[in-house]
């Protein structure tokens, strides 16, 4: 029997569904993806950050007596040909993502595929409530799960240490440049492992709940690139936060964290439709207006915390949870714009895109999805700046033409564009006006839907 270990989102070596459930001979691989990569801008940030750890992989599986075997190309073509090798089943993760589902299932014509849920802690078939239906509402789901985010520790895999490495070519290393890329600069906490990271938010955990809105402040644990690409598995994660020196309502409130993002991955599972359509059937008349769009994209709505969000996501591929909230609340109720747009801007973007945790987020935004936002509670993005960032730190930082600017001005709707010197541009929505058309068009298309 010759196994395909086939590494996805799933780098690394230790709590490994695939090197746990392998057998025998081994052929551990990574496939560049042409599909994926032809898609992507030759600057994108993710692809060097996959490459570094693909090279580290290589290494960690050395060390243990196999190595990986690095393909540049089509999964179909790869397969097809691994099949005439003599190859005889291939071992990987699950994932619920319509384009990896369908790739899964063309991959599954060629050679068995066995799957494993191994990116989650859940396997979102076994939570149901008591009629048999998915849970829809986060408490309740979460509260089901009481079990399982009280206990101290989740079981991890253990790898066999019998496997053989097949006898095989692993000497191809292509180089980013190979792949298309150009390397780019990441943000200095990508050049730490997990370990590292856990270690730097152990001595932050115990101010974890009072800070994590300051996003000014670096409060969280900058552990959702390194999860979503399985550097550290959810469950090692866990454990690690359960076993911390730090108070437990600090502890519990962190877990709670980890699963939302379950939770999302389950909506996902159960609602596959909601990748592309509101969750709930609500029809909302968005505006259509292309330069709004753009002008959210790019930083330019003349609302300096929209402006400093924005700009800052698109130079560094990071942005703070709650200006995730405060942008996303922007687009689809100030600007009334499709959440689709939004979703598949960050898509594009984000360090740490995860299609679950953020197809969820923005339909929870929009007050289109599963437990969403009420469509009446819209952030007023002044108050949530004055709040959040008092003194303006986060958002002159990015915004260096307004480092002389009082920070009264910068909370304040369209002060900063009464200084006529200065390159800023003037609000393209006023805040109450759009917030009132935002509340009058869900209430009719909510009215609609009762009809
Ligand atoms: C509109 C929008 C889009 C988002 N898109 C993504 C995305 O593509 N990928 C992603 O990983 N997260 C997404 N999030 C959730 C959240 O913003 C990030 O997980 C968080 O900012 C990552 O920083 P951290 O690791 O320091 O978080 P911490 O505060 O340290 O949280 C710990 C972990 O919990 C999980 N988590 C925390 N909050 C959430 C949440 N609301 N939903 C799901 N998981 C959560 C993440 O895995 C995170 O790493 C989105 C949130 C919003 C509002």
């Amino acid at each position: 029997m010759k196994q395909i270990l086939w590494f996805r989102r799933d780098l690394r070596v230790e709590d490994s569904a695939i090197l746990s459930n392998a057998q025998n001979e081994v052929l551990p691989i990574f496939i560049f993806d042409k599909n994926i990569l032809e898609k992507l801008p030759k600057d994108d940030k993710r692809v060097t950050f996959i490459y570094q750890s693909v090279l580290c992989l290589k290494e960690k599986l050395q060390k243990i007596g196999l190595d990986l075997a690095i393909f540049y190309g089509n999964p179909k073509d790869i397969f097809t040909k691994l099949k005439n090798d003599g190859f005889d089943e291939v071992l990987t993760s699950i994932d619920f993502y319509s384009f990896a589902k369908k790739r899964d299932e063309e991959i599954e014509k060629i050679l068995p595929l066995k799957r494993y849920i191994d990116s989650f802690i859940l396997n979102p078939k076994d939570v149901l409530k008591a009629d048999k239906t998915p849970y829809k509402v986060f408490t309740a789901f979460y509260n089901s799960l009481d079990y399982l985010h009280q206990s101290t520790k989740i079981e991890e895999f253990l790898n066999k240490t019998n496997l053989k490495k097949v006898d095989f070519d692993y000497s191809f290393v292509p180089t980013l440049k190979d792949l298309g890329f150009d390397k780019q600069d990441l943000p200095d906490f990508l050049y730490k492992n997990p370990d590292e990271l856990i270690e730097d938010f152990s001595k932050k955990i115990k101010n974890y709940q009072e800070n994590r809105d300051y996003f000014y402040l670096d409060a969280g644990s900058n552990l959702s690139v390194h999860l979503r690409f399985g550097l550290i598995s959810i469950r090692r994660l866990f454990n690690k936060i359960k076993s911390l020196n730090a108070p437990q309502k600090e502890i519990d409130f962190y877990i709670r964290e980890l699963f939302w993002r379950e939770f999302y991955n389950y909506i996902l599972y159960h609602f596959p439709h909601s990748e592309f359509e509101n969750f709930s059937d609500i029809k909302v008349n968005w505006n259509q207006n292309e330069d709004d769009f753009i002008n959210w994209c790019d930083g330019n709505t003349g609302v300096p915390i929209i402006d400093a969000s924005m700009k800052y996501l698109n130079q560094t591929g990071l942005m703070h949870n709650r200006l995730r909230m405060i942008v996303s609340s922007y687009l689809t109720k100030n600007l009334l714009i499709d959440w689709r747009k939004g979703e598949k801007y960050f898509a594009l973007k984000l360090l740490d895109y995860e299609a679950s945790s953020n197809i969820g987020s923005w339909q929870w935004a929009s007050s289109t999805g599963v437990d969403s936002v009420p469509y009446f509670r819209i952030f007023n993005p002044y108050l949530q700046s004055e709040k959040f960032d008092k003194e303006a730190i986060f958002i002159k930082s990015v915004l260096t033409q307004l480092k002389d600017i009082p920070v009264k001005s910068i909370h304040k709707e369209n002060e900063v564009q009464s200084n006529l010197f200065l390159d800023y541009p003037k609000q393209i929505v006023w805040i109450s006006y759009s917030r009132n058309r935002a509340i009058e068009e869900f209430k009719r298309a909510k009215n609609q839907l009762n009809c």
